[in-house]
């Protein structure tokens, strides 16, 4: 039997008590590379009482302490970014050099909170009234919770766990059942690096550990990254628990191809966006719309490059995509390939018959392109997150963006277009969190923020960059008083201070 996955409770591995384990996969072949121990409400109460009783010591360690800890461990992770990023290819299926990509995007977050001291000042004005200040502090919430998806197993547990532990939370973390290893890496390199036990703990499971941490009262806080209609639950069990929450969903991202792009530029961003880690990144972009006569040249660009795209193992030098992360969610995918023939789409490329050679039984499907879609098929309406790309005709930039906009989804967007005028438009109108401007993905820098709108998000603060230090701290306003001159006599009225 293979060795489970275990979780990370107070600063070590732990076994856990429940008896129920899910399979990980190595989709390049189909073969089972290890099991992993799904946490019942014992393990989640040990990982948050861990969390409870790691909290008085790490919030009062001050913020310029907690980041020399922080700096320990960015060095630690830029040792190790290659062994993460392996295990991350190994166990996702995304190329190595993809997944190495991911975990430095992922270490820039951490980066920043270690810049945590300038980040938590507070705002301060002098004589408020006389002799009277006022200012705020930012205090942690305490313990915060991080539910994370497949498709990142380093990068979006990493959206999280830095900066709330820099911002003086204690962390639980509960990564996606399909991709646990990365996660006990990550914690067992932070207590390497200084951190304190309990601070960071990992609860391996399913949805029985997820239920068990917001049913948890002493959970402050969650940080939610996956599918829709789990983030909507999430979000909704929140609020009715008294949480803060952030819940971040699924997409559907539009690329916008105006006549006057550059189309061999264009091009090959497209097909980055498209089928990079199988399109299986929140921000991929899943259709092309193609303004007025680019179509044709458009597609038949795109078709000659997806036709060209090498499809295997990950860890293959010259192979450009790898497999789906389980057969059950290729066979989903491909199921979508399906109902975008029956209902009427053009397919040009078709990658359900890709064979790999020696690949076993792995979760394979190649790059799909389809044309003249519509707007109400079912493959442009719902999110696929695998490599199929669909062009949608439209005659104007108008039409274009009022097609995104109608989108229940609003994640991430994209214009290609040599035309300042036509970005600027697009910028202003388009009805979406995060917009790219000749640049196909436009994922924020660690300092900015990351989130989408509508339902691609459910809150108010998205993950990462200043936003983040709110959701992690509280706002604690002070109005001070040293001096007390003559005392005035008591008064019933409503004071003001000016
Ligand atoms: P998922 O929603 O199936 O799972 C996400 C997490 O929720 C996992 O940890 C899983 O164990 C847990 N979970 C699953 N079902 C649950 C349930 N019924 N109750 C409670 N918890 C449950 O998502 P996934 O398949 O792992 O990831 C792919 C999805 O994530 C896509 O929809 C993608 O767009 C989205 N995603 C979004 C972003 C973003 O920034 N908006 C980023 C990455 C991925």
């Amino acid at each position: 039997m293979h060795d489970a996955v275990p979780h990370w409770i107070g600063g070590g591995e732990h076994r856990g008590s429940g008896d129920r384990r899910g399979k990980v996969f190595n989709p390049a072949t189909g073969e089972v590379l290890r099991t992993v121990g799904f946490a019942d409400a014992t393990d989640v109460d040990a990982a948050v009482a861990a969390a409870r009783n790691a909290l008085p010591g790490w919030r009062a360690t001050p913020p310029l302490r907690r980041s020399r800890i922080l700096q320990n461990y960015l060095t630690l992770l830029r040792r190790n970014e290659r062994e993460l990023a392996a295990v991350a290819s190994q166990e996702h299926g995304k190329t190595f050099d993809d997944a190495l990509g991911s975990v430095r995007r992922g270490i820039e977050v951490l980066e920043f909170a270690c810049g945590i001291p300038h980040l938590l000042k507070g705002e301060h004005a002098a004589d408020v009234g006389t002799g009277v200040n006022a200012y705020s502090l930012r205090q942690p919430v305490g313990v915060c919770v991080g539910i994370t998806p497949f498709n990142f197993p380093v990068m979006v547990p990493m959206w999280m766990f830095p900066m709330a532990i820099a911002c003086g939370n204690s962390f639980v973390l509960k990564p996606s059942e399909k991709v646990p290893s990365c996660s006990v890496m990550l914690a067992r390199l932070f207590a390497e690096a200084g951190l304190p036990d309990g601070v960071l703990n990992v609860v391996q499971g399913d949805k029985a550990a997820v239920d068990a941490l917001l049913a948890d009262p002493d959970v402050a806080a969650v940080s939610f990254v996956g599918s829709t209609p789990i983030a909507r639950g999430i979000y909704e069990t929140c609020a009715r628990n008294g949480k803060r929450v952030q819940a971040l969903g699924g997409a559907k991202n539009h690329a916008v191809v105006m006549p006057d792009a550059d189309l061999d530029f264009t091009t090959e961003a497209l097909i980055g966006a498209a089928f990079g880690s199988a399109g299986e990144r929140c921000m991929a972009i899943s259709v092309a719309v193609a303004v007025g006569d680019v179509a044709d040249r458009l597609v038949e660009r795109l078709a000659d490059r997806a036709r060209a795209l090498k499809t295997g193992p990950g860890n293959e030098p010259g192979v450009d995509m790898g497999p789906l992360v389980t057969g059950e969610h290729r066979d989903r995918v491909r199921g979508y390939v399906d109902a975008g023939e029956r209902e009427g789409a053009a397919l040009v490329v078709d990658g359900r018959d890709i064979e790999v050679a020696g690949a076993g039984n792995g979760f394979y499907l190649g790059p799909t392109l389809f044309d003249h879609v519509e707007p109400s098929m079912t493959i442009h309406r719902e999110e696929i997150f695998g490599p199929v790309l669909s062009v949608v005709r439209v005659p104007t930039l108008e039409a274009a963006i009022a097609l995104i906009n109608a989108s229940p989804f609003a994640n991430g967007t994209a214009i290609f277009t040599g035309s300042g005028a036509a970005a600027q438009l697009f910028e202003e109108t388009v009805e979406v969190g995060m917009v790219g401007i000749n640049v196909p993905i436009p994922v924020p820098m660690a300092f900015f923020s990351f989130g989408g709108w509508k339902n691609s998000l459910f809150g108010d603060l998205h993950v990462h960059g200043t936003e983040s230090v709110k959701f992690y701290t509280r706002t604690k306003a002070v109005t001070s008083r040293w001096r007390f001159g003559k005392a005035a006599a008591s008064t019933l009225v409503m004071p003001t201070l000016g």
